[in-house]
């Protein structure tokens, strides 16, 4: 299903939304926390800067609602739906899910922000030349 060249391959990897050659984090797992946020400056294959402009990635946090309500829906379904839980346990289940899920979320939505403006390149090796020319 990750398919190299798909936004869903670059949004679920963290990888360089241009060439999709390495990640853009300088830690690939985001639960060590102190690393969540630390990011290449730019993709050392396609030359790409993963900030397009300062404060770039603030916009994400907007995307983290939407990704984080998601979640919170899924939790809802499975614990209340699924398995007819009472309120209050499904109440838990969806903040549980959330806690556990927070750095994948945060992860995610960079990812997903940062490919709503940069688009996977196939030819991103002869771009790159004429642009070095
Ligand atoms: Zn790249």
């Amino acid at each position: 299903m990750l398919k190299k060249g798909t936004k869903i391959n670059s949004i679920l990897t963290g990888t360089c939304p241009k060439c999709q050659e390495e990640s853009m984090y300088m830690d690939k797992n985001p639960y060590n926390l102190n690393n969540i946020y630390k990011m290449h400056e730019k993709c050392s294959h396609c030359h790409i800067r993963y900030k397009i402009e300062p404060s770039f990635f603030y916009g994400a946090m907007y995307v983290s609602y939407a990704v984080g309500i998601a979640f919170a829906v899924a939790a809802f379904v499975i614990t209340k739906v699924f398995l007819n839980n009472s309120l209050m346990t499904t109440f838990y289940a969806i903040i549980g899910t959330l806690v556990v899920f927070m750095p994948f979320i945060m992860r995610v939505s960079r990812n997903i922000w940062i490919n709503m403006f940069v688009h996977y390149d196939k030819d991103w090796k002869e771009n790159l030349k004429e642009e070095t020319k």
